[in-house]
This record gives C-alpha cells, structure tokens and sequence, in this order.
C-alpha cells in the first residue's frame, strides 16, 4: 500500500482515472488532487538520494500518459512491442532492471487513460501471426493491481483480440482478481523466479518464491481442475553464478516440478545478471550496502548499436551456465519451450 497516492487533472478527466480513484479511495487511502499535471515535491529538500527514493517507492501517482506512449517501441526477445500500463513498481529489487532506465525518483505511475493505451494495440497487430504485447518491461503490473485494476482490464481487451497475446511477468502473488477472467488464453501471466539466497538476500518487499509458485499454479491450473487455466510462463532472472548455484537452482527447478505435476501450457525464459554504468551508479545510490556482485572485473563488455555497453558474465561461464540450465529444463520439462536465453 502506498503511503501517498495523488491524481493529476489530466488522470481525473478519464473514465478509467475515475475508476482507480473510486478503488483507492475504497482502501481508505488519502487521496491528493493535485492542481497542476506536473508531478513535484518527490525529492527530499537536503538532496537526499535515499530520501527520494522512499518516498517515491512509496508514492502511486495517477497520470495521463503522454502521447508518445502510444508510440510503441520493440521489445526483443520478449515480445513485439511494449504496452506500458504503468511505470515504477513499488518493490526493491537490489539489482532492478528499472534503476537507469526510468529518469527521476522512482516513483510508480499508472495510466489513467488505460482504454486509449490499449485500442492503441490494434494498429501494432501484424496480419498472418499472433503479435505479443509486453506489459512488464517498466513495472509490475500485478504489484499495483489491487490499486489500478488495470491488468484485469488489459486482460479482458486482450480476449477479444484474435491475432494478439499479452504478456506480464510479476514478483507478486496476489492473483485472486485474475482468477475468474475470460481471457481466452490471450494472456501468458509469467512469474520471476530465482534461487532462494538470491531471491531472499535481493528482493525486497516481494512475495516469496513459494507464493508466487503457487499463484502460478492457480493461475495455470486447467478450469476442470479448480484452477484459471491460463498460459504461464517462468522468468529466471537474474540468473547469477553464486556459491554452488547449481544445487540453489536445482532445488528451485525441483520445487517448479513438484508445483506443476499437470499439463499446462509452459514456457521459460532464462535472463542472466547483468549492468550498464549508469544502472550501477543508481543502484548504489539506492542501495549503498548492497551484496549484489557489481563488480566490472571479471565480466565481458558488450555494446549495443547505439555505443552504450553493458556488463555480462564471461563466454565461457555463459556457456556453462546455458548448457546447464537448458539440460536441466529440458529434462523436467520436455513440453515446455525455451523461449530465449539471454
Ligand atoms: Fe525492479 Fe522488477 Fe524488482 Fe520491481 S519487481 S523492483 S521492477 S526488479
């Protein structure tokens, strides 16, 4: 729950702005109109970094989107296009994929003009194939939920949507309001896992690894089964070689196997750790005593297209670790596809 939650005008003119105000305000939470669309009064007065960000962790800001949000970016190798109903997420993931990529306080913005965002999709969708719209690349759309309702909406447009899929990935376990959904399978609900000394030691304010494999479980339950039967999906990420981590992920993989003793419809992406100099310099400004390895000796350097470079694990303990984890998948799971290792 966050401690502060303030609406711009702009968010309080759409229908949907309206909604999350009424589901807010149901949850006693104190409610600030603010008179303007800029959103100010996020950082601490002293400069402060660790300041600002608790109080923008702790703040759920609701926003129109700009209208370059209705410009799509690609988003390879997860999907074809990002659908951003939301930025900012309210846990504190040591080595967040958000700290860098997001300017300003970490705040958590949700979109108060949720329909136009979503009929937006329709002119992404490519004839001939199913085209896949990824929720969670800038938030946990499932961590907010109880406070947008826009997941459940998203899911819901996505069920009519013949040639489209949508796609979230979430830390959270709070699935009760997606259970009795018609989405048609339009929507895999993907669930980020990891080792338990990583998931325990790095990701605060989450649920636990066994909570979310059992919201994956009642999510991908078939319906005459009790469940919602939904496509899902495992995240692996960050996947980090730490001290004997072929026994911390086996005993993960073996508690997935014991989870899903079912047919379901299962894939799996394997995302390995890694930083960019700017994430790193945000992340210690956050987290200035954390254990995460951001050290740049020992790892390779690779660059993309436009110059930035970003730090990854060395070829070799790549190949180890993909061949590893790829044998170990694929002999517990031989129906479920790898989606990408990355
Ligand atoms: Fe960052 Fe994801 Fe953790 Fe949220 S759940 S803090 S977005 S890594």
């Amino acid at each position: 729950m966050p401690q502060r939650v303030v609406f711009t005008p702009d968010a309080l003119d759409e229908e949907f702005g309206q909604q999350i105000l009424a589901r807010v305000s149901a949850q006693n939470l104190e409610v600030e109109l603010l008179k303007s669309n800029r959103l100010t009064g996020l950082r601490d007065p002293g400069g402060d970094v660790r300041a600002t960000y608790r109080t923008a962790k702790n703040t759920l800001a609701v926003v129109k989107a700009p209208a370059g949000a209705l410009r799509l970016q690609p988003t390879p190798p997860s999907a074809d296009w990002q659908l951003n109903l939301a930025e900012g997420c309210p846990a504190h993931c040591q080595y967040c994929y958000l700290a860098g990529s997001l300017s300003g306080p970490p705040v958590v913005k949700a979109f108060a003009n949720l329909p136009q965002l979503l009929a937006n999709t329709a002119s992404y969708e490519r004839p001939g194939r199913v085209t896949s719209f990824e929720a969670s690349c800038y938030t946990d759309v499932l961590g907010i939920e109880h406070l947008t309702g826009s997941l459940a909406e998203a899911v819901r447009h996505f069920s009519q949507r013949e040639g489209a899929q949508l796609r979230f990935v979430s830390k959270y376990d709070h699935i009760d309001s997606l259970l009795a959904l018609p989405h048609r399978g339009r929507t895999r609900a993907r669930f980020s896992l990891n080792a338990e000394p990583v998931a325990r030691r790095l990701e605060g304010g989450t649920a636990s690894v066994e909570a979310r494999l059992q919201a994956m479980r009642r999510l991908a339950l078939p319906v005459a089964q009790g469940g919602a039967g939904y496509p899902v999906g495992v995240v692996l990420a960050p996947i980090m070689p730490i001290p004997d981590w072929q026994q911390h992920y086996t005993e993960l993989l073996d508690r997935l196997q014991q989870a899903f003793d079912f047919d379901c419809d299962l894939t799996v992406e394997f995302i390995t750790h890694r930083f960019t100099p700017g994430s790193k310099d945000v992340l210690l400004q956050w987290y200035p005593n954390t254990s995460l390895d951001l050290a740049e000796e020992g790892r390779a350097v690779k660059r993309n297209k436009f110059g930035g470079l970003k730090y990854v694990y060395q070829p070799e303990q790549m190949k180890a670790m993909k061949a590893w984890f790829y044998a170990e998948w694929q002999r517990r799971f031989p129906a479920a596809p790898v989606h990408y290792w990355t």
